[in-house]
């Protein structure tokens, strides 16, 4: 099937994302956006752009994101609808990271102007596993690339493979503040899972395989009409 038949024919929808912190969700979603040409919306990345820019929002959200705590429902909730209204997201967009509390996934039904059609993709991994690739994740300040200490460990110690810049660790990325994130997975956005599943929208998959295979997976899900 061609990108464009692809494209013409993909419903309006919104996809979701749900995962815990490091699942893999912002390598799924780029790939998966890049596929069905819809706008790719993290609300971590927006919430970063306003702390790098010194905004308003940006002073409010920064202990919050430092400490591995979410940023309040109303805080983010302002800027998701804002971000949504584009025009770009027309016919349809995906969520990297929004919902993250049944509140903010009650407040996304009524923001949609009209029934979209929902899909969620829950993606499955243990804590042990998480906490190994996020305390070993690497980014590049100049390209954004990802390295991992572990697993793609880069070939010049501090220094990006692709592009020679200086590679840092994100501050929430620290094993302390991995572990509070992880806890307010379980204590706040774990329970999406069971809101979604009795809407009959959502899908399962296991986070902790080769990413080019985890989208094959994805893909056959979302090309699917129904939730699994
Ligand atoms: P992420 O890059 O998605 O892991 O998000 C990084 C941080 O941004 C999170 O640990 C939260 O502090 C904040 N954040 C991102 N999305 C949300 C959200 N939907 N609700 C509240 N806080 C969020």
């Amino acid at each position: 099937m061609t990108d464009t038949h692809q494209r013409q024919n993909t419903p309006r929808q919104v996809i979701i994302l749900l995962g815990p912190p490091g699942s893999g969700k912002g390598t799924q979603a780029l790939q998966i956006t890049r596929h069905l040409h819809i706008p790719h919306i993290s609300t971590g990345d927006l919430l970063r752009k306003n702390v790098k820019d010194e905004t308003e929002l940006g002073k409010l959200a920064k202990e919050y994101m430092n400490s591995g705590k979410l940023v309040p429902d109303a805080l983010v909730l302002n800027m998701l609808s804002e971000r949504i209204s584009c025009s770009d997201c027309n016919k349809g967009y995906l969520l990297d990271g929004f919902p993250r509390t049944i509140l903010q996934a009650e407040a996304l039904e009524k923001l949609l102007k009209e029934p979209m059609k929902h899909r969620v993709i829950s993606l499955n991994i243990s804590d042990d596993a998480i906490i190994k690739r996020m305390s070993g994740r690497l980014l590049c300040k100049k390209c954004g690339h990802i390295h991992n200490k572990y697993s793609s460990p880069p070939m010049r110690e501090g220094l990006c493979d692709r592009c020679n810049g200086e590679l840092y660790q994100r501050p929430d990325d620290a094993v302390d503040v991995v572990k509070e994130r992880l806890k307010v997975y379980h204590d706040q956005t774990k329970p999406l899972i069971e809101f979604y599943k009795n809407k009959g929208v959502l899908s399962s998959v296991l986070a902790d395989q080769d990413p080019s295979i985890l989208f094959t997976e994805i893909s056959r899900l979302l090309s699917g009409s129904s939730g699994k």
